[in-house]
């Protein structure tokens, strides 16, 4: 349930700002102004949003499809599964554009003898951050095309659902795309040498995107056991499905 901390006014229309505890990038429920929670602080944002594609009329039969898709889902399942609950969230992400560059020096061990070898990765990124803390979401799995993005709306989103607040700020979510891009690159670098002796990185950050997207949270029933599956309400793909086997 929102609840108010302390009384934080929109800096756009003037309406109380909603928002829950530990969140601190609000969008106003009443002209979609987005504003830091620390309104002392200045702030631009370039706030968009996926459209809806698929509304809730339309899941059912997405579901359906993903049911009788595939070899290893029982062959019942789309007749004996029952929809138990359908619940449409605006989830908030950061897009970090940037330049990530890692230099590194390695050992090649799997010859003899070993070689030393020094190698740079130099890539550039989309990085996605989910601004939820302590949420398990598969964002490996996710895509979000920057190209469909619009302006963010608060009249282009239905009733009833929840469009879910930041609780990481731009800072934040830029420091973790980079520990997580260093991860990766250290995956690939672990792919050219067998261990890795000097490891540097430095990153340009280029824009910084912040957008919700739709996700449908499905929960249906077989045979008396509940299995989640989400939906990406733009692209109308399954993000993820539970099913048994
Ligand atoms: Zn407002």
């Amino acid at each position: 349930m929102p609840f108010i901390v302390k009384n934080v006014f929109c800096s756009n229309c003037g309406a109380p700002l909603q928002y829950e505890e530990g969140e601190n990038i609000i969008t106003c429920k009443y002209c979609g102004a987005t504003q830091l929670l620390d309104v002392s602080q200045p702030f631009i944002l370039d706030h968009s949003m996926l459209p809806l594609k698929y509304s809730e009329d339309k899941i059912d039969s997405l579901l359906l499809d993903w049911m009788k898709e595939g070899f290893i889902k029982p062959k019942d399942l789309a007749k004996k599964s029952r929809v138990e609950s359908k619940n449409l969230k605006y989830l908030p992400f950061w897009i970090i554009s940037v330049k990530a560059e890692t230099f590194y020096e390695g050992l090649l061990e799997r010859i003899n003898p070993p070689v030393r070898k020094k190698e740079s990765i130099i890539k550039e990124y989309d990085w996605r951050v989910l601004g939820r803390k302590g949420t398990s979401f598969p964002i490996k799995e996710f895509e979000i095309p920057l190209s469909r993005r619009v302006p963010f709306n608060y009249l282009k989103i239905p009733r009833n659902c929840s469009v879910l607040n930041s609780e990481i700020d731009e800072d934040t979510a830029k420091k973790i795309a980079e520990q997580e891009i260093e991860q990766h690159h250290k995956i690939l670098a672990l792919d050219a040498v067998d261990r890795i002796i000097d490891f540097k990185s430095s990153f340009e950050f280029k824009n910084t995107v912040y957008l919700h997207t739709p996700v449908w949270f499905i929960v249906y029933k077989y045979k008396k056991e509940l299995f989640n599956v989400l939906i990406d309400g733009n692209s109308g793909l399954v993000i993820k499905g539970e099913f048994p086997f």
